[in-house]
């Protein structure tokens, strides 16, 4: 008893600060239910407040239904509706730089910092980046798993992801996100516009959300060369919940965690974060058709028992402590290495 009681009390101690999670679908969410209201407060509040979250990458994602038509139109509606929710809610707060982040959560704040998914809400417009910039928009990522005019994403098979690197237009976009101060995302790209991002790169790049193909061999996630590049350019890996094994058995907490001291491994523990992807609340509103969908484009997710919402963010963090990880690498993994990339790149 004595000793459950310690456990609990390393837990709050290392989530005093809060959790960072670079990777949640909340926009995407918010636009489907924008008729109605305080929905942050009321269905996301109380599990990012159980998981004591403190900061987390929201990212604009666009469905294929809307493209290309309203690709930026719904882009811009889900930006909006998390300003008028956050504002709704004075526990949130939507930050643009590092001081905006230590700002919030001096006030006890969640800090939401902007994302994209796939530059289709750009067309091939590289102006629009700037005008997303001054929405707020802090990280990009190029591509998810579909083509676009930027480049390909990773297919969901061990071979077999396009070829081809990134366009002329990915590349410019990614130049002027250096330029602007926007961090640059690899989750998602193919193999070949991999290697560009970093050929045209000098600053850190992080993976938001990605798993080491070790435990997980399709392109969609990355290879220990990909992840020794990473920690070269002295990046940050954030670690997906929904892509830990191609087996639901083996889908487990301690998997997850596999995952974490893969990557720490091979590039320290300063390379590694959350970028949790949770994904259940949408995949539950589905029809099962949108469910079928998945499966044959993609692959079915396995859903952790024990780690399926941000509530659930203490158990990972016992886990943590039961394999025997200090305290310090706990920290740098629940929250450090984010702020790192935050405050050197923000
Ligand atoms: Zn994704």
């Amino acid at each position: 008893m004595a000793k459950e009681k310690s456990i609990e009390e390393r837990i709050d101690q290392l989530h005093a600060d809060g959790v960072i999670d670079l990777h949640f679908d909340l926009p995407m969410d918010l636009y489907e239910k924008r008729k109605r209201n305080n929905v942050l407060k009321t269905e996301f509040l109380p599990e990012l407040e159980a998981g004591n979250i403190g900061a987390v990458g929201v990212a604009i994602y666009i469905e294929d239904r809307y493209l290309p038509e309203t690709g930026l139109r719904v882009a811009l509606d889900q930006i909006a509706r998390l300003y008028a929710e956050a504002e709704q809610c004075p526990r949130f707060a939507i930050c643009k730089s590092y001081q905006e982040i230590v700002h919030a959560r001096k006030d006890r704040k969640i800090a939401l910092l902007i994302t994209m998914e796939g530059i289709e809400p750009l067309g091939t417009d590289l102006n629009l980046l700037r005008v997303f910039y001054e929405l707020g928009v802090r990280a990009i990522g190029l591509t998810h798993a579909r083509r676009n005019a930027a480049g390909d994403g990773g297919i969901f098979a061990p071979t077999g992801s396009p070829r081809d690197g990134l366009t002329g237009f990915g590349r410019d976009v990614v130049r002027q996100c250096q330029t602007l101060g926007v961090i640059v995302d690899l989750a998602h790209i193919n193999p070949a516009g991999f290697e560009d991002i970093l050929a045209i790169t000098t600053k850190p790049v992080i993976v938001s959300h990605t798993n080491p193909r070790r435990y997980y061999d399709i392109e969609r996630n990355i290879s220990d060369e990909q992840i020794k590049m990473i920690g070269e350019r002295g990046g940050v890996i954030g670690v997906n919940s929904v892509l830990v094994s191609p087996r639901e058995e083996e889908s487990t907490l301690d998997r997850y965690i596999d995952h974490i001291e893969h990557i720490a491994d091979l590039i320290g523990i300063g390379g590694v974060g959350i970028g949790f992807d949770f994904f259940e609340f949408i995949y539950r509103q589905w029809p099962e058709s949108a469910q079928k969908e998945l499966a044959a484009k993609f692959t079915t997710p396995h859903f952790i028992p024990d780690l399926r919402n941000h509530s659930h963010t203490r158990n990972l963090t016992r886990r943590l402590i039961e394999r025997g990880l200090s305290d310090e690498k706990i920290e740098k993994i629940l929250r450090g290495n984010w702020m790192r990339i935050f405050e050197e790149l923000l």
